[in-house]
């Protein structure tokens, strides 16, 4: 079976400062669960905006499900990263989640009683229905990021793509949502950012290590070794006890 996210020898450069990508290569197959780490500034989303489309490559290709990612834009739940410029917007919980189906519904004459129903079970999924009514700028960060979650699914993807979705909340608060990450990943692709490549080797199925071109993917756990590579200092602690098993090569 083909991949379902194929980024083939993409570079990218914005209008200035040095190239954000250089000649990365990464295919994500269908149902995997991808944490894609790096030091600040090394692209990752970049790489992302490119997978949904909204950054065209300098050269090279992506596809997503075998077309191009416009044509497969439908088919990518998206959490931005620094979505908590949202708890300024006067806008109830339900009202955010239903602007999740803007993509899957008609544009004029308003939600259909289906979009709610959608709209209803993804907020009983990521459990922030009893905050349906709730203005977004009451919420705690936790309960904010499940609710940008929640808009992400209320397209019904088949792809569910995350940018630091936990860089501002509390490691219980992570936990949970990592917790709900996992169960989705039974029905969907899952591509996460984060840069707590420790906490998330216990939920990936693969980490993909981004400091401008690709430095390694490979099954999680990964070593303190590429950590090294990745970020250049040494590393103190090892997550998990896996020094020396990975025996890192690019
Ligand atoms: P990461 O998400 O890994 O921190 P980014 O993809 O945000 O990295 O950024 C990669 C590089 O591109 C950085 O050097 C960043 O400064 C630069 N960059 C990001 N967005 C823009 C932009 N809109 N215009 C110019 N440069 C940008
Ligand atoms: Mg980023």
């Amino acid at each position: 079976m083909k991949p379902i996210i194929e980024v083939i020898d993409v570079s990218f450069a914005y209008d200035i400062g040095p190239p954000a990508l250089e000649h990365v290569t990464l295919s994500v197959e269908d149902g995997e669960f991808l944490g894609l780490v790096g030091p600040n500034g090394g692209g990752k989303s970049t790489l992302l905006k490119l997978v949904l489309g909204l950054l065209r490559p300098g050269g090279g290709e992506v596809r997503v499900a075998g077309r191009t990612p416009q044509e497969s834009r439908k088919l990518i739940g998206y959490v931005p990263q620094y979505a908590r410029f949202a708890r300024d917007f006067p806008i109830s919980v339900e009202e955010t989640v239903l602007l999740g189906r803007l993509g899957a519904t008609r544009l004029l004459g308003g939600y259909r009683a289906a979009d709610r129903e959608v709209a209803h079970r993804v907020m009983k999924e990521t459990e922030v229905l009893d905050l349906v009514g709730r203005p977004l700028g009451t919420l705690s960060g936790g309960q904010l990021q499940r609710v940008l979650v929640a808009r992400a699914l209320a397209c019904e993807p088949r792809i569910l793509i995350l940018d630091e979705p936990t860089a501002n909340i509390d490691q219980r608060a992570e936990t949970e949502i990592f917790d709900l990450f996992q169960v989705l990943n039974r029905r969907m692709t899952i591509v996460v950012v984060s840069h707590d490549i420790g906490f998330i080797s216990r939920y990936v199925t693969r980490v993909a290590c981004l400091n401008r071109t690709l430095l390694c993917h490979r099954p999680a756990p990964i070593g303190a070794e590429m950590i090294e590579r990745l970020y250049g200092i040494p590393v103190q602690r090892i997550p998990h006890g896996e020094a020396g098993r990975t025996g890192a090569k690019p």
